[in-house]
């Protein structure tokens, strides 16, 4: 039999929770009416309003792409545009799905320190043009935690706020990782989402402890209105809905979903602070979730690569990403420090 040992490629190549098992399996009792329309489905989606403090609609889909496109073209018409970091997921990672989902809706690339989008940079895409030959912006995405695994702290997002109340434009949060961004800030999920100006939150589970799904909540109810046939249309409506929506309550009953996001943000300070230490090896950004970037030469990437580890260095030949979930181990954690620090010391560093 293959041994599958916990790696850093990402937090999605961890399996489902125990918690999310277990949910998974109580939900599978008898017949139950299927596109949403059954008890679990009700249930989570109170469990997420008693979470936010807030009356909000809840939606749940299979992934993170469909989540994002479809939020955003909730919020937007075809000749909008988008405000997102040039590193987002959205802009790199989802192959089109935000402008497809939209009907041609443009992404207008921001920037900012350590992958947050900044303030001065969304104020600098909604001035510099305003005649009707440019598309007009319409919503900002952030994503929390960042793609650089940094966090917008609760001030930050109260500034992006004023902004977007400046120049009339709603806020969809990525929130692939925010349960990181909650354990990691020890702040309440209201004041990281609708406190602070975010309309509509993708609020991840793959990454958490999920096998998939991902739920899309709506602060903002007048946005979420016929969404449920914007998900049927791109094929995002699950007719077996309860095993998307019933593994939400293995997360978040007894706050798993706060102890597994904790858990993965303290492994990955344990990794960046061995690997640290060793010569030749540099942090590129502070670790604040679970995401450790560091500077590595390659050939000690290619020695740690032929030992089975596996990891993306997707910012450059020498930035290599590592991930830490739920799942993972401090025994791992060390082998993986001892096992650098054995090919940087054969490289002479
Ligand atoms: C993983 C991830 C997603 C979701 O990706 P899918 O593969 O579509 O589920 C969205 N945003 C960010 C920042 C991610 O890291």
């Amino acid at each position: 039999m293959v041994k599958h040992q916990e790696q850093f490629a990402s937090d999605n190549s961890s399996g489902m929770c125990p918690e999310v098992l277990e949910a998974m399996l109580l939900a599978n009792e008898g017949d139950v009416p299927s596109y949403g329309d059954d008890v679990w489905t009700a249930q989570v989606s109170d469990r997420f309003r008693e979470l936010f403090e807030r009356d909000c609609e809840v939606f749940f889909v299979f992934n993170g792409t469909g989540a994002n496109s479809l939020a955003l073209a909730s919020l937007c018409r075809s000749f909008h545009s988008i405000i997102v970091h040039e590193t987002s997921h959205a802009e790199t990672d989802e192959c089109g799905a935000p402008e497809y989902a939209s009907n041609g809706c443009k992404l207008l690339l921001g920037n900012g320190e350590m992958g947050k989008l900044s303030p001065e940079s969304i104020h600098h895409l909604v001035t510099k043009r305003t005649d009707l030959h440019y598309p007009k912006p319409k919503a900002i995405s952030l994503t929390q935690s960042t793609e650089m695994g940094t966090l917008y702290k609760p001030d930050e997002l109260a500034n992006i706020h004023e902004v977007a109340r400046k120049h009339n434009l709603y806020i969809h949060m990525d929130g692939a990782r925010f349960a990181n961004a909650c354990a990691a800030l020890e702040t309440a999920p209201a004041d990281l989402s609708w406190r602070n100006g975010i309309d509509v939150l993708c609020f991840g589970g793959s990454k958490n402890g999920m096998a998939l799904g991902e739920a899309v909540i709506f602060f903002n109810k007048r946005l979420a209105e016929d969404f449920e046939y914007r998900c049927k249309q791109a094929s995002q409506l699950a007719s077996k809905m309860r095993f998307i929506s019933a593994p939400w309550l293995g997360l978040l009953e007894n706050d798993i979903w706060l102890k597994n996001a904790a858990h993965a943000n303290k492994c990955a300070h344990e990794l960046a602070a061995g690997l640290d230490k060793i010569k030749g090896i540099d942090l590129l950004f502070p670790v604040e979730a679970n995401a450790v970037f560091v500077e590595m030469p390659v050939k000690v990437q290619e020695a740690l690569r032929a030992k089975g580890w596996r990891f993306y260095t997707f910012i450059g030949e020498g930035g290599v990403r590592l991930m830490c979930s739920w799942c993972t181990t401090m025994s791992r954690i060390k082998e993986f420090i001892s096992d650098t620090r054995e090919a940087a010391m054969n490289e002479g560093n």
